[in-house]
């Protein structure tokens, strides 16, 4: 589809009045993202900034929070190029910081259960999820553990039952997680602690 100079920006015009653009069959995702980046930059420069330090590891970055004054919400976290440690970069673990806020609408609030063989995820309650998961490892470990290896030695572990760390826990998260996972005798324990 062709189009003039004017009449691209009279479409552009059109972005902010919400009409459906794309119904006409134009790609306007990179306008948009623009727009959208222009609009951001715009709140930043009125927002209220406050620094902090991110907990997911030990190297401690420093980050800047941004909130709008009007909601009292946070709307943007970026590195703090004033911090010694980071000076403005991040991993992505940190860059991601955001979406870890009550402010990211598309966060996870729900438990999301697949059912062993299902093509489809399920909305469950914490209460259904902590059960089940509690039971489920009761059940292995009664039939699974090992006292003693085939020298007599004792070990005390469970091999059918691993733990893997989330991206988005923080350090004290991952040192319970780590101390339960001991606790009951798993020897296999990873965790994605930066990336
Ligand atoms: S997780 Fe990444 S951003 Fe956060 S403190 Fe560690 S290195 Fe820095």
């Amino acid at each position: 589809m062709e189009i003039s100079r004017r009449g691209f920006l009279t479409l552009s015009g059109a972005i902010g009045s919400g009409f459906a653009l794309s119904s006409l069959g134009l790609d306007l995702s990179a306008l948009k993202a623009h727009a959208a980046e222009i609009s951001k930059a715009n709140r930043l420069k009125t927002a209220k900034q406050s620094t902090t330090v991110c907990c997911y590891c030990a190297v401690g970055c420093g980050l800047i929070c941004s909130v709008d004054k009007v909601t009292g919400t946070i709307f943007h976290i970026e590195g703090d190029p004033d911090h010694p440690i980071n000076e403005g970069s991040l991993c992505a673990k940190g860059a991601g910081f955001f979406d870890l806020t009550e402010a990211n609408k598309y966060r996870l609030r729900k438990v999301q259960y697949r059912a062993p063989m299902s093509d489809r995820w399920e909305e469950k309650d914490w209460d259904w999820a902590l059960a089940r998961i509690a039971r489920l490892v009761k059940e292995t470990r009664d039939r699974d553990f090992i006292k003693t290896n085939t020298k007599g030695q004792i070990v005390n572990r469970i091999e059918s039952i691993g733990h893997l760390g989330s991206s988005n826990v923080d350090s004290e998260e991952c040192w319970l997680m780590s101390s339960i996972s001991r606790v009951l005798g798993m020897v296999y324990v990873d965790h994605q602690a930066r990336v």
